[in-house]
């Protein structure tokens, strides 16, 4: 049992309270005493960030997309504390998580086993920075598809809106372009706690799963956990699946579900609450077991990865994750990124086997 629930409904947002000042590019959600969800207005691919106020310092659990958007964030974190910000802490190595670590020189960076030697290696490089930010990306689709529609729009506030995402993505982009890849200075192999003026922060090595080295920051007292990608949200499930560990995936989620927690602070989005969080952690589970059974056997029945993704049925898990289209509505004309890895796992050509984790 926990000393105090905290519900959707005392969950609050900040308003001016003490402070003069109003945070200019985030919703700021007051989780708990002193702990604060940093969500990015104009989010694209930005990520979260949980804001820990201790009694001397600042810990920060990710460093968002880039230095632009972190220098954002240190200014609005100075709306909720002027205290230092000593530790930051990377929940896994994808760029919109870890982007903004060199604006945070004078802290203490911790990330796994993994992330320190990712970022070690020209990160940016990787496959799921380049299906993001490379040649016919992500955003470059996106980039493409909102200047037409800013062409083809006559009404004027929409046409704003539009010009304003547009900004901000490409202003993003050239600050991704320019950022200085900055590796953890402490590495986790396991668990680390920290201990800090009777707050424990715990940063937990939950097995392989969406990456090699996802990490679980859990505040025991609290009853909060933030998970990066490693649980994402409600509806859409699944994230990016082009680094993950399907199969093992599945007994990583378990490390979770384990956790006495009642909030869940994804890496995108809104927080979820505990009883709603355990029940789409079993869902996942389902969903990822059923996708990995079903793409192993094509491969043994000797289809290739774009047959498979065609092939693919997925539609019963709809019921937990309505807004996935899954490979279940494949259309693409390259086979599904989740089907290329397990096959490339299956053949036992994983392209990051030779790094530590
Ligand atoms: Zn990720």
């Amino acid at each position: 049992m926990r000393m105090f629930a905290i519900g959707l409904a005392a969950l609050t947002t900040m308003s001016a309270g003490a402070h003069a000042a109003e945070p200019k590019s985030h919703h700021v959600q007051k989780i708990a005493k002193d702990i604060y969800l940093f969500e990015p207005t104009e989010a694209h691919i930005n990520s979260n960030t949980l804001v820990i106020v201790n009694q001397d310092d600042v810990l920060i659990v990710d460093s968002h997309n880039d230095p632009r958007s972190a220098k954002q964030l240190v200014a609005d974190i100075k709306t909720v504390t002027s205290k230092p910000i000593r530790y930051v802490i990377n929940t896994h190595f994808h760029f919109d998580h870890v982007g903004g670590n060199e604006v945070f020189g004078d802290a203490e960076i911790i990330g796994s086993v993994f992330t320190h030697h990712q970022l070690s290696h020209d990160s940016l490089k990787g496959r799921t920075a380049q299906t993001i930010l490379g040649p016919n990306g992500l955003i470059q689709q996106w980039t493409d598809g909102l200047k037409k529609s800013i062409a083809a729009e006559s009404d004027p506030t929409k046409k704003a809106k539009w010009q304003k995402s547009l900004a901000e993505i490409t202003a993003s982009n050239r600050s991704v372009a320019e950022e200085v890849e900055t590796p953890p200075t402490i590495a986790v192999k396991d668990k680390l706690t920290l201990y800090r003026a009777g707050r424990e922060i715990q940063v937990i090595f939950p097995g392989r799963a969406h990456t090699a080295g996802d990490l679980l920051i859990f505040l025991p007292k609290e009853g909060i956990v933030a998970t990066g990608d490693f649980f994402e949200n409600l509806k859409t499930c699944c994230g990016f699946w082009g680094d993950a560990y399907p199969a093992e995936y599945v007994q990583s989620l378990q490390v979770l579900k384990e956790l006495d927690f009642e909030t869940v602070v994804a890496g995108h989005g809104p927080t979820i609450s505990g009883d709603a969080a355990k029940l789409k952690i079993t869902a996942y589970q389902m969903y990822l077991l059923d996708l990995y059974e079903q793409v192993a056997s094509f491969k043994r029945q000797g289809l290739s990865a774009l047959e498979a993704s065609r092939k693919l049925d997925m539609s019963k898990h709809k019921v937990s994750f309505p807004d996935t289209p899954g490979p279940a509505e494949f259309r693409g004309e390259k086979p599904d990124e989740a089907v290329v890895r397990i096959y490339e796992l299956l053949d036992g050509k994983d392209y990051h086997a030779a790094a530590p984790y």
